[in-house]
């Protein structure tokens, strides 16, 4: 098991395809500047992947990226995948040949997405006027290599009279409820200490295993308010009253859901950062969006997401909370002077480019 908070500082950086290479430049000159400023010893490791690599080397992950992510204490990751690639056999498109296998190599089995609405942006969430402007930052917890998209049996069969009948398995074994828990425990912790486990319990055996793990180590963390919530109730509160909730801890299929939910109250997916995290620290660090091959190209796209993962990284990989922190403050600095990239821009704000907005971004960090 790696721990990077040490001796290792070397971040693999694989930028993609689409705007994926735009937006990940104006996060390693965020990551440059600090580094530069502050003397942090980091080393930046660049590797091709997704179709980029497809079209170099003819595979999504070739065999040199891995190499220099496993030789890295994280991963910085833009966006794979477009239109180019899409003929491809499915297994071998960028996103299910090059994403879902470091997932796997790295176990990287906790999932968090961060949906926070800033109050600059209320304008751009779906969300009513009155229920926007109180604004929300909640963590989604999400467990993402168990449950029921990996559960075997799972197909479709033929039954004896004909009929076809198909079937996914919702399989979790204790250990994996309890890392997960403890990953949200933690997060909540440092937090505003609140977590809500988001269940199906009046269904689901699974769901009342995870309540129980849930409630016997909720006693390690007395400091942490805990409460539950069914998934179909949790889908109506967190538009109701978003500002409610801090952490939500969520079993694989019920946080795809909920974490896409959150994501599209928040107006804007060019804002979202995400990490996928291992034991230890190691972790993937990207985007909420995709590649979107709609405005690659253009210097247009939102770099904010890209530039908040690598606060992310250097939180939860390298212990570097005060410069997580820094990057964060200059964000909100940005917005509140009025600087938009397209996606987020209202009259009254001034409109500039994916490059502006990094420069901004980079003069704003309190060094
Ligand atoms: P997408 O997230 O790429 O785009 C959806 C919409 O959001 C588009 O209108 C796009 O312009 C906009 N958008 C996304 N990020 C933005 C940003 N930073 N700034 C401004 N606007 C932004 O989703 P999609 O269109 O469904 O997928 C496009 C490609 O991306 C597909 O090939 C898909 O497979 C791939 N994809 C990759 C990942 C990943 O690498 N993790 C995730 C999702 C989709």
């Amino acid at each position: 098991m790696r721990n990077c908070m040490s001796l290792n500082k070397t971040i693999a950086v694989l930028a993609g395809d689409g705007i994926g290479p735009e937006v990940m430049h104006q996060a390693v000159r965020v990551l440059e500047k600090l580094n530069q400023s502050e003397k942090l010893g980091l080393t930046l490791a660049y590797a091709d992947v997704g179709g980029a690599a497809i079209d170099k080397y003819g595979e999504a992950l070739p065999r040199k990226t891995l190499e220099i992510c496993q030789t890295s204490c994280a991963i910085l990751f833009g966006s794979v995948g477009g239109p180019k690639w899409e003929c491809l056999p499915p297994e071998k498109q960028p996103e299910r040949a090059a994403l879902l296998p470091l997932r796997k190599h790295f176990q990287l089995y906790a999932n968090l997405r961060p949906a926070k609405l800033y109050p600059e942006l209320a304008h751009a969430s779906p969300l009513r006027t009155d229920l926007a402007a109180k604004g929300f930052d909640i963590l989604v917890v999400r467990e993402l290599t168990g449950g029921i998209y990996f559960g075997q049996p799972k197909g479709i069969y033929t039954c004896e009279n004909g009929e076809k009948k198909a079937v996914d398995t919702l399989v979790y074994h204790e250990h994996e409820i309890e890392r997960i828990s403890h990953v949200a425990f933690r997060a909540a912790r440092a937090r505003r200490k609140k977590l809500t486990l988001v269940d199906k319990a009046n269904v689901l055996e699974s769901s009342q295993l995870w309540r129980s793990i849930v409630r016997t180590l909720s006693t390690q963390y007395t400091d942490v308010m805990v409460d539950f919530l069914y998934v179909d109730n949790a889908a109506m509160q967190v538009i109701r009253r978003p500002w409610d909730f801090d952490v939500l801890l969520c079993e694989n299929l019920f946080g795809d859901i909920l974490s896409d939910e959150l994501a599209a109250i928040t107006g804007s997916i060019g804002m979202l950062p995400s990490a996928s995290i291992a034991d230890g620290s190691f972790g993937l660090y990207e985007p909420a969006g995709g590649s979107a091959p709609d405005i690659a190209g253009k210097d247009i796209a939102n770099p904010i997401a890209q530039i908040l993962s690598a606060a992310m990284l250097l939180r939860h990989s390298l212990g570097l909370e005060e410069q997580a922190a820094k990057i964060e403050l200059a964000v909100d600095a940005v917005l509140k002077l009025g600087l938009r990239t397209a996606d987020i821009w209202q009259e009254g704000t001034q409109l500039v480019t994916c490059s502006q907005m990094g420069s901004a971004i980079v003069d704003a960090l309190e060094l």
